[in-house]
């Protein structure tokens, strides 16, 4: 049922009774061509992409519950492609710009809303990297855009500017960034692969791998074994759970980070924007929530809940920066388990187990990265070699040394 104006109108004169369900919730079977393991963005996208550029349906996309429950239903919505690295750079682009054009491709109101991202930046060393960053990105024909204080002081007035111990100096907009609805991103892939024939298999979590030799040829699940050509696995924050039952350990750390929603107000917030000298950032639902999160919780966890020093630490980074948001009640606040890399960037590879391909370590900033993920893990699932935007996203790069770590921060996760 292809989504429309004159659809609404049909079903608005029909009291709307005749909507069909947006995709189909299929029982599995016995064999698939390529099996995608997990029903988060990154996997419903790649199942996606497999079928439309490659022409691959004989697939099946494994959720061990419902599908957009995981991270990609619990993120603060940020898209952006503001990255330094060549590594990183031409992918993160790709994805906007794939962005860009995904309501109309999936035809489906994903509220992809460009209402830009300012980084703000407090002394002068912060400043010059800003001003490195920004010219990488306009050296790759991506938008970016200095503003000195003043200018920051016109766009969001109600900011602390003066305050002696982190005065903001200006900041680095990109103003094609912006934020994307996430459950409707999920909905809207998940009807654009179902409706191409993929099969989304609720409620059927992956126990183990089947194998011939070396080769992993299927998987086990709580619905019975599931034999496959091919099998990449997009868990996310379980990702080294699911890699340890095919004898894998991974350079990856399982982290919690959370995120808040106030209570809502009149529009306040036009853009997205960070704070420079702690972490945090904040933005405003189109329902008028202002949503904002920070920094990871301080240890290692797949419980998808937080814990409340986190909560102060974030709490007290928006009084530092905006402390009139200290007169809001705070209305939800939730967690995700991070698959936090220990050079801050992904993986898009094979494994060295031959048939088992690898989609993790997206750490907290993986939901703008969802549409290239998705392109990218298909075109190395259906023709066994890396896309030239994903090549640098290695697994053996964390033995060779070929780390793309944004920041120079090292193996910190708590740093990226
Ligand atoms: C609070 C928070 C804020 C964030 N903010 C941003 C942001 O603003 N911008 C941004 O770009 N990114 C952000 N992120 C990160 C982003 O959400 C993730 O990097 C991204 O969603 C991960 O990819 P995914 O959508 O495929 O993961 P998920 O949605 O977590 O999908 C993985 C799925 O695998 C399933 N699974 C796990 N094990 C098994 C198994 N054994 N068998 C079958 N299925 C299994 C899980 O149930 C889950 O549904 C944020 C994350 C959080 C938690």
């Amino acid at each position: 049922m292809r989504y429309s104006l004159f659809a609404l109108l049909r079903q608005g004169l029909m009291a709307h009774r005749g909507w069909t369900p947006a995709w189909r919730d299929a029982a599995p079977k016995s064999a698939y061509q390529v099996i995608i393991v997990g029903g988060g963005g990154h996997a419903l996208a790649t199942a996606y992409y497999l079928a439309k550029v490659h022409g691959i349906t004989d697939v099946a996309v494994l959720e061990k519950g419902a599908i957009g429950l995981g991270n990609v239903g619990r993120n603060t919505t940020i898209i952006r492609s503001n990255y330094l690295l060549p590594g990183n750079l031409p992918f993160y682009e790709f994805s906007m710009q794939l962005w860009e054009g995904l309501e109309q491709d999936l035809n489906y109101n994903a509220m992809v809303s460009q209402r830009g991202v300012l980084n703000l930046f407090h002394s002068d060393a912060q400043r010059d990297a800003f001003v490195r960053r920004g010219n990488a990105m306009r050296l790759h024909g991506v938008d970016a855009e200095l503003l000195d204080a003043a200018a920051v002081r016109r766009m969001l007035p109600f900011l602390e500017f003066d305050n002696a111990r982190f005065p903001i100096q200006g900041g680095l907009l990109q103003r094609r960034g912006g934020t994307a609805r996430h459950d409707a991103v999920v909905w809207g892939y998940a009807r654009a692969a179902s409706e191409r024939g993929v099969d989304i298999v609720q409620n059927c979590e992956v126990t183990g791998f089947l194998r011939a030799g070396e080769r992993i040829c299927g998987v086990q699940t709580t619905r019975g074994e599931i034999r496959a050509e091919t099998v990449g696995v997009a868990v996310a924050g379980n990702s080294s759970r699911v890699a340890a039952m095919a004898g894998l350990r991974l350079p990856i750390e399982s982290h919690v980070l959370q995120a808040f929603v106030s209570e809502a107000i009149k529009p306040l917030i036009p853009c997205v924007v960070t704070f420079g000298a702690g972490h945090f950032y904040i933005s405003q639902s189109d329902k008028g929530g202002l949503v904002f999160g920070g920094d990871i919780d301080g240890y290692n966890s797949y419980a998808q809940r937080g814990n409340l020093p986190t909560i102060e630490d974030v709490c007290a980074g928006g009084m530092a920066l905006m402390p009139g948001i200290g007169r809001l009640r705070l209305l939800r606040s939730w967690g995700g388990v991070m698959d936090m890399s220990m050079d801050g960037s992904p993986i898009i590879d094979r494994t060295p187990l031959p048939g088992l391909y690898l989609n993790a370590g997206w750490c907290y900033g993986g939901f703008k990265a969802t549409p290239a993920s998705g392109y990218c893990f298909a075109h190395l699932l259906a023709r066994g070699e890396s896309h030239e935007l994903a090549r640098a996203y290695r697994l053996e790069r964390f033995a060779s040394g070929d780390l793309i770590d944004e920041k120079g921060q090292g193996p910190q996760p708590n740093l990226h």
